[in-house]
């Protein structure tokens, strides 16, 4: 068994900045505080089930730091939601925010729970009362959740409207950025839905670039196809790459061909997953194949984009590509990392790959508070443009200081909350 199934996940998150802290010379006090999360949050609530029964439920609010702008991350509703995880995965949002360079903190958040056992009147319920139990913890101009796996724009639009029910008459719609990635009629942005994974295809893009590749000449291999790796892989596959395998909780599907990514989205949407799309009428050329196939098949790209702790050792061994793009958050083991190094494996880290869903979410807060609706093509062309400059920074990063793409993710963003603390000063 991987020794990583045992460390805790947040311990991996400070490790993580604390090479880039060594390699750029971060002062203690800063490392001392961005090694814990400033606020934890858990609340325990009552929701009345269907069938009249009552049970409680765990949800946690983690904010991790504030120092560059209100605090700023999703929420995870998923049976294995623990302290730990949403512990390292506040700190991976702070991170972010500080290397595409947005004014905003990190934190996160979820609920132990499987989404799949309630029904929509249920998961209503759930929703509510948790926003109600966070109570003042959130808010607009001081902490701002969003969608994360298992959460969708259903779920964020019911809670701003708890959260304006609670508010008060007069500032009904002045809350309304107190979560991002609801839907576009209760004032979500267009293409926040997309964002992530349109956001890992521009990060890939800037690859191809850096390292002189053409993007449509690219075999890609999928884990996970909800909002991230579904979102990609159609993007993906019409900008021209060829997507061999894809797996997501309910099976593995691939074609060498490349899959038929259209339909396979459709039926995916249809049926709950990707389970019976090579037996059906719309498969073909698509055959069902083991999960290990999913890391053993040749391809240029390894996209992760389900839970974290997915690369481990044993995986990095096998996998049989050049690059690991990292859709997801967290999803390379320390373990896992240091094998994919000595095979000269590249990997482009969570923190910039998957940055274009709180940079979308960013874009929602500034359209909320101003009462306007950007068009697609602003979201889009500002959204690339971060990135851009983001993925830029971190390529002069590691010229500078020799490092791997990582690293230098951290060090840009270790950079930029240093020298704001260095102005603010610690209070008191
Ligand atoms: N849950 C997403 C993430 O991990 C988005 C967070 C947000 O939009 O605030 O980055």
């Amino acid at each position: 068994m991987d020794a990583m199934r045992q460390r805790s996940l947040h311990q991996t998150a400070v490790e993580q900045f604390q090479r880039a802290a060594d390699l750029v010379g971060i002062e203690d006090r800063y490392r001392a505080i961005l090694s814990h999360p400033k606020n934890e949050v858990i609340v325990n609530f009552p929701v009345q089930m269907d069938d009249g029964t009552w049970r409680i439920f765990r949800g946690y609010r983690i904010q991790h730091n504030n120092v560059l702008g209100p605090y700023k991350g999703g929420l995870r509703f998923h049976p294995d939601v623990n302290l730990d995880e949403v512990k390292a995965l506040a700190a991976w949002m702070t991170f972010k925010c500080a290397l595409v360079g947005l004014p905003l903190g990190g934190a996160k958040g979820g609920v132990t729970i499987d989404p799949s056992e309630h029904s929509e009147a249920e998961m209503q319920r759930i929703v509510r009362r948790f926003t109600h139990a966070l109570g003042t913890n959130i808010g607009p101009e001081h902490d701002i959740p969003a969608p994360d796996v298992g959460t969708n724009s259903q779920m964020m639009d019911w809670l701003m409207d708890t959260f304006a029910n609670l508010s008060g008459p007069a500032s009904r719609h002045l809350v309304k950025g107190v979560v991002t990635g609801k839907s576009v009629l209760c004032g979500g942005s267009v293409g926040r839905e997309e964002a992530t994974g349109q956001g890992v295809l521009y990060t890939l893009r800037h690859w191809c670039g850096e390292t002189g590749q053409r993007l449509d000449q690219l075999s890609v291999a999928v884990q996970g196809f909800g909002n991230v790796g579904g979102h990609f892989s159609r993007l993906a596959n019409e900008a021209g790459c060829r997507v061999v395998v894809v797996s997501d909780h309910t099976g593995t599907v691939s074609s060498e061909k490349g899959l038929d990514i259209d339909a396979l989205w459709d039926w995916a949407q249809d049926h709950g997953g990707i389970a019976g799309f090579a037996d059906s009428a719309y498969g073909i050329g698509a055959e069902d194949v083991l999960t290990d196939e999913l890391f053993t098949t040749p391809v240029d790209v390894f996209v992760p984009a389900a839970l974290e702790n997915q690369i481990t050792a044993a995986r990095a061994h096998v996998l049989q590509c050049r690059l690991v793009l990292e859709a997801a958050n967290g999803p390379t083991t320390p373990e896992g990392e240091t094998i994919l190094e000595s095979r000269g494996i590249e990997v482009v880290p969570d923190v910039l790959a998957n940055a274009g869903g709180v940079i979308v979410s960013y874009f929602e807060w500034l359209q909320n508070k101003s009462s306007r609706a950007w068009s697609a093509e602003d979201v889009d062309s500002r959204l690339r443009s971060i990135l851009w400059q983001a993925s830029d920074s971190i390529v002069a990063t590691r010229a500078e200081l020799g490092c791997t793409r990582r690293e230098a993710a951290y060090a840009v963003a270790l950079r930029r909350l240093q020298a704001v603390y260095d102005r603010r000063d610690i209070f008191p």
